[in-house]
């Protein structure tokens, strides 16, 4: 069968690459997954087999159940001191699913979103997919990986309408200080953007400082579209749930939009995200610890490896050495380390240009296999 044109130009990611290599391989140390190792703790599992028991097999409200929009809310509210009303907020199917419709309720056709490198690659797709245009804006490890008001100002034109925010960041794992957050507010405001703010790290902030919801930063609530989702902080990736925090209308377009894409989210992963945002604040804050701990020791690995040079842990699961200095390009490091000591990691050029010179790694191993793959990684750099 002849599949679209757009589909006969469009080759594999980096990404996808690496993990369909991975597929035909074994006794492969992993670090490539962007999720928790963890399995989803047994209450919770709980809460959705009794929202099945209860009969809540029948379609859900587009919205999302009242029940889980108010748990969003008493979770920010607790947890980021964003507060909101449920009827600002939207369930979805995964973080995964709410670019993809915001883009679908806002952007015109060649409306130019900025997507700060490196960035989470699916961005990208989703910006196309919806008429707009992707602009990658560069940044630099000296500066976190965020961009300065000069770089978003050079990159601007007429037809810029939007800029997506990741803090902390997939694949960086950086998390922008409150002044370049607040200096990038400055610049939306003075371009009159739409911000989409993905904060589904946000329990993972190792810096000492709070995490800082962009949406809290004076002047941009009205123009931010706060996503967020149970996937990482629950470990709850396969329950498929995510959220938004966003004005009215933009809500109410993306409950048309889903009226006619997927009707709605599974009811008993509804109730069960419910369930966890409500209960699990202990254990959401025990397993951040866990990945601090590693990310800390695995940094300090790296930061002992020929040609490696690693930041310090800052937030999500993932690092993201520079590994320039063993001479290899950020493909040829991860192809001869996955074939030659069977240790995966992904290319930071799959994430923009900006990655380049990079790898990310995902501390989503236990800290024994981290050590192991640390182990293998070490003499692969020495005989480079
Ligand atoms: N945003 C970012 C930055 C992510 O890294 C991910 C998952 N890798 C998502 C969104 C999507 O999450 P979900 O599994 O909830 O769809």
């Amino acid at each position: 069968m002849e599949l679209a044109k757009k589909f006969s130009v469009q080759k594999p990611s980096g990404m996808v690459r690496v993990f369909q290599a991975i597929d035909k391989m074994q006794d492969v140390l992993n670090l490539s997954i962007g999720e928790p190792d963890f399995v989803t703790e047994p209450d919770i599992v709980e809460a959705g087999a009794k929202a099945a028991k209860d009969g809540f097999t029948h379609y859900p409200p587009l919205q999302g159940f009242l029940e889980t929009r108010e748990a969003a809310c008493a979770y920010w509210e607790r947890h980021h001191g964003y507060k909101s009303s449920p009827d600002n907020v939207y369930i979805s199917v995964g973080g995964l699913h709410i670019p993809w419709l915001a883009f679908g309720a806002l952007l015109n056709p060649g409306d130019e979103v900025m997507l700060i490198e490196p960035y989470f690659t699916p961005y990208e797709a989703q910006i196309r997919g919806n008429g707009g245009v992707p602009v990658g804006i560069k940044t630099r490890e000296e500066n976190n990986f965020a961009p300065t008001i000069e770089d978003l100002r050079a990159a601007a034109t007429p037809r810029t309408r939007a800029i997506i925010l990741n803090y902390p960041g997939n694949p960086s794992g950086r998390v922008a200080t409150r002044e370049q957050l607040e200096e990038i507010a400055e610049f939306v405001e003075e371009r009159d953007l739409f911000v989409l703010s993905d904060e589904i790290y946000e329990s993972m902030n190792f810096t000492g400082n709070d995490h800082v919801c962009f949406a809290n930063i004076p002047g941009m609530r009205e123009r931010t579209l706060l996503a967020a989702g149970v996937s990482k902080s629950h470990c709850m990736t396969g329950w498929r749930i995510g959220y938004l925090f966003a004005p009215q209308n933009v809500i109410n377009t993306m409950c048309v939009l889903s009226s006619f894409q997927t009707y709605g989210v599974n009811t008993l992963s509804q109730k069960a995200a419910a369930y966890a945002m409500n209960t699990q604040d202990e254990k959401v804050k025990a397993r951040a610890k866990i990945f601090g701990e590693r990310m800390k020791a695995v940094a300090s690995r790296l930061n002992q490896m020929k040609g490696v040079k690693c930041a310090d842990a800052e937030g999500a699961f993932y690092l993201f050495p520079n590994i320039s200095g063993t001479g290899l390009t950020s493909e040829e490091f991860t192809w001869q380390l996955l074939n030659e000591a069977h240790v995966a990691v992904l290319p930071g050029s799959a994430f923009g240009e900006s990655g380049e010179g990079y790898v990310r790694i995902a501390c989503t191993l236990s800290m024994e296999d981290l050590m192991k793959s640390m182990d293998k990684m070490e003499e692969f750099c020495g005989r480079i």
